[in-house]
């Protein structure tokens, strides 16, 4: 069903609330291309309902640029759909704050990882992907270098995400569309020169298909679909890169693909088709006894086929294909059936899946976080909480800053530079002016306002969670105490008179023009001499005053000479 279909059937519903809310904000909004802004959205939501994904992720698929670039705030969006769409629409909208600037700047891993973290549910990630599957499709519209960019972060950052949660045909189809940009020449060769080779390899499988099908149903199998997978061009490249083959090595290039209803029938149809054409040694692989790590299950194996030609066969069940298709999101989709049908006791089938699924990602796990005691639970919730340790903030710039749990824009400050950290006097997270002992949270996007010459205040280290932050705040109070040890308060004038009635008042009078106080003042401190001396004691140590002061001082009547030292 379209998502145009699921409007007019149910008006009322939440979708086409969203959709209407979604097309109004985005009324006039043009995308690069020239086509409406809204297309997009539409699409995206509409990945999002093929995949499978409940409504609240299609409702925030429709939403999900409206607070980025319509103005919509996250509370209008929260009254209107909920807290859950609410939380969904701003996970995504975190997500694009971030870029990828290959792996000198940001190690793409890392950032694989803030995606999830930031993410804290699944569906953010699956409406990220659609997001960026559809952007692809359309990215012919943007400059040379907004293409490279995104291509580099499509390739390296999001088709390996789609493939880690198993979506290997997201993934493929990201990792297609990224590499006719990144590797333009090449696609174009690959393309031409495989052509031919694609249309006679279909001819002939097309031509064989009818002796597989009968050969099957002799023995009792009814194939639910028998259909033909070509190699995507980007696999081919890569593994033509690495075995430094020709293309006519590639038994693969078109596979047939068999799809049956159990997996007892999968193992069967492999000993019926080994039983009439001998099958390539070495090139057997039974990736439903064992898994690929992103929970990829299937039967591959390459025969040698009429005319002595080499075929591969893969051969799995409906519900592996699907897996195959939208990965842990499938997972998800039949935990809820199960729940609404009120089976809540899972198989013992569906709990080792679940941990194929989670395999992956508790690789990341261990360095972050806490067990995950309960798979299941873990995908029933689709939360990703083990980085809960860690937050992942980032600049202005888009660079990622991994910091601890409760850090704040202090300790941000000073991960980015000590002179940022030590010359912070106030912070802005997500656009809006924070106190500086403001906790910081994954995804925020933290500017930092300096000014020269500040010093770190001891209150900070009340708060910062660092030890970097620690130490350097530490090491420049030190070095402030030491300067006021030594740094001079006042300076200490004395004046040599020749003395006479209300000498000491015009003194002090023509201090107090200059708009200096006097802070000590003492006569005649050494009785006896030919010469009194009067001690002042005033709150001023540039030399540029003291010199004003002492011009003006020799002018009263009486004054002799003067001399000065800081104290
Ligand atoms: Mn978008």
């Amino acid at each position: 069903m379209t998502i145009r279909e699921i409007v007019k059937s149910s008006p009322d519903g939440m979708i086409a609330k969203a959709f209407a809310f979604s097309e109004k904000a985005h009324r006039g909004q043009k995308r690069s291309s020239g086509e409406p802004y809204f297309n997009h959205v539409l699409q995206t939501a509409q990945f999002l309902h093929d995949w499978h994904l409940d409504e609240q992720t299609v409702v925030a698929g429709l939403l999900h640029d409206t607070v980025e670039d319509t103005g919509v705030a996250t509370e209008t969006i929260e009254k209107e759909f909920g807290r859950e769409v609410a939380f969904l629409v701003e996970g995504v909208t975190k997500l694009g704050r971030l870029k990828y600037r290959g792996a000198e700047t940001t190690k793409a891993e890392n950032l694989r990882k803030m995606i999830l973290a930031i993410s804290e549910d699944l569906r953010v990630v699956f409406i990220k992907l659609a997001d960026r599957l559809h952007n692809m499709q359309t990215l012919k519209a943007l400059s040379p270098q907004a293409q490279r960019r995104i291509a580099l972060e499509t390739d390296e950052i999001y088709a390996s995400l789609a493939y880690r949660l198993g979506m290997q045909h997201v993934s493929g189809e990201l990792q297609d569309l990224a590499f006719s940009y990144l590797h333009p020449k090449e696609a174009r060769w690959l393309e031409a020169h495989t052509l031919e080779a694609y249309e006679e390899r279909t001819k002939y499988l097309q031509k064989i298909k009818p002796d597989v099908e009968e050969l099957l149903v002799q023995n009792g199998i009814k194939p639910l679909i028998i259909d033909f997978r070509a190699k995507r061009l980007s696999s081919l490249y890569k593994k033509m890169q690495r075995n430094a083959m020709d293309l006519d090595q590639i038994f693969d290039l078109v596979a047939m693909r068999i799809i049956v209803k159990s997996t007892e029938e999968c193992y069967a149809v492999l000993g019926i088709i080994h039983g009439a054409w001998p099958p390539l040694p070495g090139r057997i692989k039974d990736y439903i006894a064992m898994p690929k790590p992103n929970g990829y299950r299937s039967l591959h194996t390459t025969i040698i086929g009429p005319e002595r030609k080499a075929v591969e066969f893969q051969i799995r069940t409906k519900e592996m294909h699907e897996e195959a298709e939208t990965g842990i999101a499938a997972h998800w989709v039949y935990k809820q059936k199960e729940k609404k049908s009120g089976k809540t006791q899972p198989s013992n089938e569906n709990i080792n899946d679940d941990l194929l699924w989670v395999q992956e990602l508790r690789r990341w796990q261990e360095v972050y976080g806490e067990q995950i005691s309960d798979p299941g639970k873990f995908l029933e919730s689709m939360k990703i909480d083990f980085f809960k340790k860690r937050i992942f903030a980032i600049t202005p710039r888009g660079e990622v800053i991994d910091l601890p749990a409760g850090a704040t824009p202090v300790d941000f400050a000073y991960h980015i530079h000590t002179d940022v950290g030590s010359g912070c006097v106030g912070a802005k997270v997500n656009q809006r002016i924070v106190p500086l002992d403001h906790e910081l949270q994954s995804g925020d996007m933290v500017e930092i306002v300096t000014q020269k010459n500040k010093k770190p205040s001891s209150d900070w280290l009340r708060f910062v969670k660092t030890a970097a932050a620690k130490d350097k705040i530490r090491s420049s109070l030190r070095k402030k105490h030491r300067l006021m040890d030594h740094e001079p308060q006042r300076t200490e004038f004395r004046v040599v008179v020749e003395d006479r009635t209300g000498l000491i008042k015009d003194v002090s009078a023509a201090i107090a023009r200059s708009h200096i106080s006097i802070t000590h003042l003492e006569t005649n401190v050494s009785p006896g001499s030919r010469f009194p001396v009067d001690k002042v004691v005033c709150d001023i140590t540039e030399k540029q005053k003291i010199e004003k002061l002492i011009l003006k001082l020799k002018q009263i009547k009486g004054v002799r000479e003067i001399t000065y030292r800081l104290i």
